[in-house]
């Protein structure tokens, strides 16, 4: 049986079309294999979104070719957003790839993996010079990469929004759902392989469903993916602040199973900055939604990012940024500095801000959060809460560890575990009632009582 070993870079999107690429490898035959000195092919799914992850996805891919030329690995394939981006010059410059698909063909993988045909010489689907269409369905075959008991679910590909850095809609395409009986009849075949967190994913998964016509398809979603027995935690990645309806905050409200938790990025405070990044809005009426999302949905965690140095960006820009943080008490921020990126609309604006500035502003918001969140977490301590228990700490052998439900995977702090009754053995992917004893800027530690 051939061996395939996966490279998974960039965002959860991203992993789950590796999974799907796997998912079809795996049906033909093929074995999954994660050990790269066994595998016969490997597949380098990269992610092409700022400078950072490009270097990465260059490295990997360099790691692939090299381990070809050892005789190592005998076929390379490279897949995902940075082929979209760069193809043409990836294949001048990459001649030793064996395979380039984009993020539109990933139902070609076994046209690529297969050594008897020349995958260059195939006519490309590249979202460059045809409509992108690509979606999995409930049937595809997916190989999932993630514990046990969470899963991703892509419940819609692309984006038509305008943001002035984002290059991912020249990535992945204009919006497109998936249908919603397929969403449904996937999570409920996940829940029967006991996946008890499902976690809905999109570019832009607010706009779920507009594109069929559907009204608030996003809410109905979560009503309905609240009724399946064996799930536990329905949790929504990637809001978009101008599109957070009634409906959906009170699903979120009224579904028990719906995690208390909304992720949605603002990327800033200031009106100047946010009509540059032609994202609109201002610090009054973002505070305005936050005070509307917490009325609706009380007690919800509220995570969002930020972007510093986006051009034109002023110290008093800035200032307002820190007064939206303050005023709003988020309870997870993620800060990034802008990334000069071609082809964005923001690359041709002038007034760019150097990186040290950039670096400079997102240390001090990420010192002002750290004190939010501080604050925030100690105000836990005594309280006991629902934890899904995920084993072994990552960062020590003497703890393990859970998160609550206002905690993401990967992205938001965890709750360590470092006391529980005495010969009680928990599971990986149960829920226990945890007591927080100490909290720290991100983390919490507790028992299991
Ligand atoms: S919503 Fe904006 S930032 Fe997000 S993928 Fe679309 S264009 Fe990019």
């Amino acid at each position: 049986m051939k061996k395939v070993g996966f490279v998974s870079l960039g965002c959860p999107k991203n992993l789950v079309d590796s999974e799907v690429m796997m998912g079809q490898l795996k049906a033909a035959g093929y074995e999954i294999t994660n050990n790269a000195d066994e595998a016969e092919t490997v597949v380098v799914n990269t992610c092409g979104f700022i400078e950072s992850a490009k270097a990465e996805s260059v490295e990997a891919i360099l790691e692939a070719t090299g381990a070809k030329a050892n005789g190592v690995t005998k076929r390379v394939i490279v897949a995902g957003c940075l082929v979209e981006r760069y193809r043409d010059d990836l294949m001048k410059e990459l001649p030793e790839v064996d395979a380039f698909i984009g993020t539109n063909e990933i139902g070609r993988i076994l046209e690529a993996a297969d050594e008897t045909k020349n995958f260059k010489d195939l006519p490309l689907m590249s979202i460059g010079n045809k409509t992108a269409t690509y979606l999995y369905d409930f049937d595809t075959p997916r190989f999932r990469a993630t514990e046990s008991h969470t899963a991703f679910i892509k419940i819609a590909e692309g984006c038509d929004r305008p943001c002035a850095f984002c290059s991912i809609p020249g990535m992945r395409g204009s919006f497109r759902s998936r249908r919603f009986g397929s969403i449904l009849k996937e999570a409920e075949d996940l829940a029967k392989q006991g996946v008890k967190e499902i976690v809905l994913i999109a570019q832009d998964s607010s706009r779920f469903g507009e594109d069929l016509g559907e009204v608030d398809a996003l809410a109905k979603l979560i009503r309905a993916l609240g009724e399946i027995r064996d799930l536990e935690w329905i949790r929504v990645m990637y809001a978009y602040p101008t599109h957070i309806s009634d409906a959906f905050l009170e699903a979120i409200r009224d579904t028990p199973k719906a995690v208390k938790y909304l992720d949605m990025p603002l990327q800033h405070g200031s009106r100047n900055v946010l009509k540059l990044m032609k994202r609109g809005g201002t610090r009054e009426s973002l505070e305005k939604l936050i005070r509307r999302v917490r009325e609706k949905v009380p007690n919800i965690t509220i995570r969002t990012t930020f972007i510093t140095g986006f051009p034109g960006e002023t110290e008093t820009d800035f200032e307002e940024l820190m007064m939206l943080v303050r005023n709003c008490e988020f309870d997870n921020v993620g800060v990034f500095t802008y990334s000069d990126e071609e082809g964005t609309a923001a690359y041709d604006l002038p007034n760019k801000v150097d990186q040290k500035t950039a670096k400079q502003r997102r240390a001090r918001l990420m010192k002002e959060q750290a004190k939010i969140s501080k604050r925030k977490n100690q105000a836990k301590i005594g309280n006991t809460y629902k934890v899904l228990f995920e084993g072994l700490s990552q960062e020590s052998d003497l703890l393990f560890q859970g998160r609550l439900e206002g905690q993401a995977q990967e992205i938001d702090g965890y709750i360590l575990i470092n006391d529980m009754p005495a010969d009680f053995e928990p599971k990986v992917g149960e829920f226990y009632n945890v007591k927080i004893n100490e909290a720290h800027n991100y983390d919490l530690i507790g028992e299991i009582l």
